[in-house]
């Protein structure tokens, strides 16, 4: 193997960089989950956790990945047989719909093109349809990662309460929390799911729900048989800061750490950034003469950039030739999307300069395929030394 001197590029839209000071904050002893010291720690880790979420109600915290979350938001809400009303946003959507089909769920799935955000007026005309209401959740993923495209979470509610609709909105917010604004208890999400390792800059292992009143009386009603996933017993250690079953306690500390470091910044700030690096990133894309995936420029997302390579080239073989060359990783194309596109992650722990340089990996990848790319990089230079940080 090729001898690598510096860092690794890790730009593909998470699991993210985690920052030298949340990687100390895990080097350190596991302490005992059911001692004195461990309380404050859990407690910390959920009262930062519901400001990052926005709700002043319930968040769990389960030693999973985003699927777990996935599985944790249906079967505490849902029983077997519910119809549930999903959007075809793109790979994470087409995964979630399995995963709730696999369980039991009656899954209606609103079909979308992959370079949209969920389809609101079609979404709304399944609601108005349902006239015995019969679709128990509704369940969108806001960022969807594998497109680069936003949904409007807001307007998902309101279509639902345009429509008198009782059905629960259960939310992905895997890789859009901590990069744009989630407000749980003021969009009226019932369940917003999300994870450690996107723009919390955690490694991964550790899944989020973050929980309504009228989420968790279905759960107190009924739900899925369930345990592992089961919100009742965790809520009632959580009182506490103590957890049903071993916490992923080092995971937590480097939590904490991570919690410190994006309220010093300030959420706006920590938005702002992701928003705009997200625009240096597309006045690069443009300026190579490629296309952004996301043909909806409200829907444009700020933690990640789909790229569309021209007819004839693969996607692949450019990140193939990126991380050899530039030792630089970049997200692959998922389910229909392999090969035609390649995704550049700009979430999580980010500033100018690591957008730059990705920008400059990226653009020399270009002409190493034989793209002969315009100058997208210097694009994106004169975004960023002009736009406000
Ligand atoms: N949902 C979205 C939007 C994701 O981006 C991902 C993973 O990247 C998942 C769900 C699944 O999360 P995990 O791979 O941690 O299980």
């Amino acid at each position: 193997m090729t001898h690598r001197s510096g860092r690794h590029f890790l730009q593909i839209p998470g699991p993210t960089n985690v920052p030298d000071r949340v990687l100390r904050a895990i080097d350190h002893p596991t302490i005992d989950h059911r001692g004195p010291n461990f309380a404050e720690l859990g407690l910390a880790c959920l009262c930062g956790m519901r400001q990052v979420f926005g709700t002043e109600q319930h968040v769990v915290i389960f030693p999973s990945s985003g699927s777990g979350a996935w599985e944790a938001a249906l079967v505490n809400t849902l029983k077997p047989g519910d119809k549930v009303l999903m959007a075809e946003t793109g790979h994470f959507a087409t995964l979630w719909k399995e995963m709730a089909t696999q369980l039991g769920l009656a899954v209606e799935f609103v079909p979308g093109d992959w370079r949209h955000g969920a389809d609101i007026n079609a979404i709304a005309a399944r609601l108005e349809a349902d006239r015995d209401g019969r679709i128990a959740a509704l369940a969108i993923v806001h960022n969807e990662t594998s497109t680069g495209c936003l949904s409007q979470v807001q307007a998902v509610r309101q279509t639902l309460d345009a429509a008198g609709h009782h059905a629960l909105l259960l939310v992905d917010a895997i890789s859009s929390l901590a990069c744009v604004a989630c407000r749980h208890d003021e969009w009226g999400v019932d369940v917003t799911v999300s994870c450690s390792q996107k723009g919390l800059m955690l490694p991964p292992g550790l899944g989020f729900n973050a929980i309504s009143a009228k989420a968790l009386g279905r759960a107190e009603e009924g739900g899925f048989q369930r345990s592992y996933w089961d919100w009742r017993p965790m809520l009632a250690n959580n009182a506490n800061g103590y957890f049903p079953y071993t916490p992923a306690t080092n995971m937590l500390y480097g939590l904490r750490e991570a919690l410190d470091m994006l309220f010093e910044e300030g959420l706006p700030n920590v938005f702002a950034r992701h928003s705009r690096h997200g625009e240096a990133t597309r006045r690069a894309v443009r300026g190579w003469g490629l296309e952004v995936l996301c043909r909806n420029p409200e829907e444009y997302s700020p933690s990640l950039t789909a790229v569309l390579m021209p007819q004839g080239h693969d996607a692949d073989a450019l990140r193939k030739t990126i991380l050899e060359r530039f030792d630089m990783s970049l997200g692959t194309g998922l389910g229909r999307l392999a090969g035609k596109i390649f995704r550049i992650g700009h979430l999580g722990h980010y500033n100018d300069l690591t957008l730059a340089g990705a920008l400059s990996g990226v653009q020399m990848g270009l002409g190493l395929q034989g793209l002969k790319p315009g100058d997208g990089l210097g694009a994106a230079l004169d975004y960023l030394a002009t736009a406000n940080a």
